[in-house]
């Protein structure tokens, strides 16, 4: 095993085995301790600390670090609580990525923020926001009215759209230089991707999806729920020994906080060292399925979700009725979308769209677990349902028993009959 000067055994790469992966280097507790050149680690044996965790983390065992191994050996089965939080030393904050679209923050990275508040609080700690792009100052402030404590922003044209590689790269550096213990991403388009880069280069834990987050206080760890065995069960899932412990939440699960334009924060800038002349150039930009659909369901203040009891094209436009008559749009179970009726865009669930309407209408839905998972944050459920027994009438505010070609006209003239000023709206 060599040594440095201070006596202190240091690990030692095996060049020829080295994948260039990267781990050790995220992994490495003291960033200027290791480097890649060519392809391949380097140790600088006077800053190595010897702590050996590079040699934890390399999956090709081009890393020997004979003490370590030995201590390994000699571990008890059950490595026990005290040991987990002994080797996440130091790590502290949650974090939220801040996601950045046309110059504004995404309104899940709000939503984040909030639970991110409700987290740190009880772990007494800070909320961290990561932010990247370029001209994001108002961003900064926006987190920061939205309950961030410290906002850590790299500011560049390298950053100004959104690419992997050079995304997944610096948000780990963020890591390693902030150490948050954890971290939140939105399960967007953006975030599913750049969760999945930023999780393989810090060799850290990640659950996607959740739709809830909470503290183990005993053991300060993030609880992560979600949806498992096709929404059969919900599991609570928890990461002992990496940091950051890493999750995402798709939009609308959350609850968008209050925004205080008074609070106050700290804005820190961080040089990542990004440069834009480097960097493939985007020429053009796909947009947004809604955008070319022209509904966002996720946006709609009302919801009347088209189940497969209702899944009938001949009426479709009653329903569109009812939907423009209280301004909402109208939404639907997978099994609609299976029989072709409406576009996946308009589905709500577990593999469609998270709604949190003020108004959630079911028409002709059972409420399947998995289309449960997708809309029970609505503040009030009405449901229309020939079986007074189906899941959806069970958690329903108002449950109209019926077939819903007699109740959806009724319900239309009664809603006429009380906004006489909308009459003309459903024409
Ligand atoms: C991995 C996985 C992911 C999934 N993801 C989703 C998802 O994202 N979203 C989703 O919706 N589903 C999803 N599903 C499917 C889900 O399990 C259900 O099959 C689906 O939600 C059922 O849709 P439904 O309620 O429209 O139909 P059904 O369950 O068939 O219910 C139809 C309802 O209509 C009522 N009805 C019948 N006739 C009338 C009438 N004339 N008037 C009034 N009511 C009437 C019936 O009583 C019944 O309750 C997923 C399944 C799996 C396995």
């Amino acid at each position: 095993m060599p040594k440095n000067s201070k006596g202190r055994e240091i690990a030692e790469i095996i060049p020829a085995k080295c994948i260039g992966c990267e781990r050790c280097l995220a992994a490495c507790p003291v960033p200027e301790a290791m480097t890649m050149e060519g392809g391949v680690a380097i140790i600088f044996p006077e800053v190595c600390i010897g702590c050996g965790r590079c040699f934890d983390a390399c999956p090709t065992e081009a890393i020997i670090f004979e003490r370590v191994r030995k201590k390994k050996a000699a571990k008890p089965e059950a490595a026990g609580a005290a040991e987990a939080a002994a080797s996440v030393d130091g790590h502290k904050g949650v974090a939220v990525f801040i996601e950045v679209y046309q110059g504004h923050g995404a309104e899940v990275s709000w939503e984040l923020m909030g639970k991110a508040r409700e987290l740190a609080d009880k772990l007494g700690t800070q909320v961290l926001g990561f932010l990247l792009g370029h001209n994001v100052k108002p961003v900064a402030e926006e987190a920061i009215a939205h309950g961030c404590d410290t906002v850590y922003m790299a500011d560049s044209p390298a950053f100004q759209v959104y690419l992997s590689k050079l995304y997944g790269r610096a948000v780990a550096k963020m890591c390693q230089q902030v150490k948050p213990e954890i971290l939140l991403l939105g399960a967007t388009a953006m975030g599913r991707d750049l969760s999945g880069v930023v999780a393989t280069i810090l060799h850290a834990g990640l659950t996607a999806d959740c739709t809830g987050l909470d503290i183990d206080m005993e053991k300060r760890l993030l609880l992560m729920t979600r949806p498992t065995f096709g929404g059969s069960i919900m599991a609570t899932i928890v990461c002992q020994n990496q940091r950051p412990q890493m999750s995402t939440v798709r939009p609308r699960v959350m609850k968008l906080p209050r925004r205080d334009p008074g609070r106050k924060g700290e804005i820190r800038t961080l040089d990542l060292g990004a440069q834009a002349d480097s960097l493939p150039q985007v020429i053009e930009f796909m947009p947004k399925a809604h955008e070319v659909g022209g509904v966002d369901i996720t946006k709609a203040p009302v919801l009347v979700v088209v189940g497969k009891g209702a899944c009938d094209s001949r009426h479709l436009p009653m329903l569109e009725d009812l939907a423009r008559l209280l301004g909402g749009a109208v939404g639907c179970s997978r099994a609609v979308v299976q029989a072709g009726m409406l576009p996946y865009v308009r589905q709500v669930g577990q593999t469609g769209k998270t709604v949190a309407p003020s108004i959630y209408i079911g028409v002709g839905v059972s409420g399947a677990v998995q289309h449960l998972v997708g809309m029970q944050g609505s503040d009030r459920i009405i449901a229309i349902n020939t079986d007074p027994h189906a899941p959806m009438m069970q958690i329903a505010d108002y449950a109209l028993v019926g077939d819903y070609l007699e109740v959806v006209p009724r319900l239309i003239k009664g809603i006429e009959a009380r906004l006489p000023s909308l009459k003309g709206v459903s024409s």
